[in-house]
């Protein structure tokens, strides 16, 4: 039972199907205000993003042995680990270790995921470390925060200059012919050619407005630049002459993004839906469905759930692994033929794929909404600032 007003850590999906509040005390245990950023693969392919995001759970949120409720599904990552999203809109909201060194903790070795989480009025979170920064070969995600501490696993620490000798060794990895991504359980398949600059990947027939990424929606619309017809912002110049042209790549902390991935940052690649092949769990491979194929073709919704994320934009759309719960992508009504797709997925090879991906260093998308919670959005952009530099503007 909570007492009115005794505090409460409140954790709630996007679309409110799930709720749960957890009493505290204060001063608040640090435990349940440090998010540990993880870089491990289950954690990357099972959200779709470039990290999961957790903090201690205070109690069980409900009793393991017994079926979760019903508007959770449950997935398994790992012999050890389960996940648990909402099965409407796929918010991430507990992951539970079934070991006994934590399940013998009063919270039955339950985290929460920080981004479904509001502290109590007046608290703040910390991001102190990452942890499992081996698990990805060219420092993934570490490599972009300033002022961070990263673990190999869970303690031992790398250097910056490990973390820089990591990156170097993978800038010397093959490029691959195509880009491919996966959701954690592979029932969601996607394969990305490369932009070619040809008409069809160019206004009319592909379309998107500017994206917050790069120019801020505060941004008076007399002050957007248009859209260059012959050269749109989502056709990235060569990493390297004669490689092909790339996608853009950034982070978002809005709200919604947010509170959809679980955890403070999403990780989004900017794609024109003719370069994009979806592979399905039968084995057959089809061109990107638009989104009413998606939503309402049961050969689509059998595997990708979708979900309205924005109330009153009919055109904005989310779409999750109804299995493992990845994120998938984000469409909006100012698009033609266009979408996002999280970047989490393509993290197959364990490196953010810099030959194929221009990851905008300039701005987090949306880096207001984080404000009120960390200072993490603040961090990354400066730290996205510093990996450009380290890597002489190669970026
Ligand atoms: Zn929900
Ligand atoms: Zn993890
Ligand atoms: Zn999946
Ligand atoms: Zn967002």
């Amino acid at each position: 039972m909570t007492t009115p007003g005794s505090p409460t850590l409140k954790l709630a999906c996007h679309c409110g199907a799930n709720t749960y509040s957890f009493p505290v005390t204060l001063p608040l245990d640090k435990k349940y205000k440090d998010i540990h950023l993880c870089l491990c693969s289950d954690c990357r392919w099972q959200t779709g993003n470039v990290a999961g995001s957790f903090i201690h759970a205070p109690n069980p949120p409900f009793d393991p042995e017994g079926s979760p409720p019903a508007t959770l599904t449950a997935y398994k990552s790992s012999d050890v680990a389960a996940r648990y999203f909402c099965s409407t809109c796929s918010s991430q909201l507990f992951l539970r270790y079934n070991i006994p060194e934590l399940t013998q903790d009063t919270n039955n070795g339950f985290w929460l995921a920080s981004g479904v989480v509001e502290l109590p009025p007046g608290e703040t979170f910390s991001v102190p470390e990452i942890i499992f920064g081996d698990s990805v070969g060219d420092g993934g995600m570490a490599s972009l925060i300033s002022d961070i501490k990263v673990c190999r696993t869970l303690e031992d620490a790398l250097t910056p200059d490990d973390i820089a000798a990591k990156e170097k060794d993978a800038s010397s990895l093959d490029v691959p012919q195509k880009l491919e991504g996966k959701c954690h359980c592979s029932s969601v398949k996607i394969t990305l050619s490369r932009q070619t600059g040809q008409p069809e990947e160019l206004p009319p027939n592909t379309f998107s407005s500017n994206t917050d990424l790069v120019i801020p929606n505060y941004t008076p619309a007399d002050q957007q630049p248009p859209i260059d017809e012959k050269k749109p912002w989502w056709i990235r110049d060569e990493q390297v002459p004669g490689r092909g042209h790339r996608f853009l790549g950034g982070l978002c902390t809005c709200d919604s993004c947010r509170t959809i991935a679980g955890g403070e940052v999403q990780s989004w690649v900017f794609v024109p839906s003719v370069c994009i092949e979806l592979t399905l769990p039968s084995g057959e491979t089809v061109p990107w469905p638009g989104n009413e194929e998606l939503a309402d073709n049961k050969k689509y919704s059998g595997v990708i759930g979708t979900y309205k994320s924005t109330p009153g934009d009919p055109g904005v759309l989310r779409g999750f692994c109804r299995t493992c719960g990845a994120n998938i992508f984000w469409d909006g009504l100012t698009r033609r033929n266009f979408v996002d797709l999280s970047a989490g997925l393509f993290t197959q090879r364990g490196v953010r794929e810099e030959a194929w991906i221009e990851w905008w260093t300039e701005r987090v998308s949306y880096v207001e909404d984080s404000e009120r919670r960390h200072d993490l959005g603040k961090r990354l952009e400066k730290g996205l600032k510093d990996w450009k530099a380290r890597l002489g503007g190669r970026a």
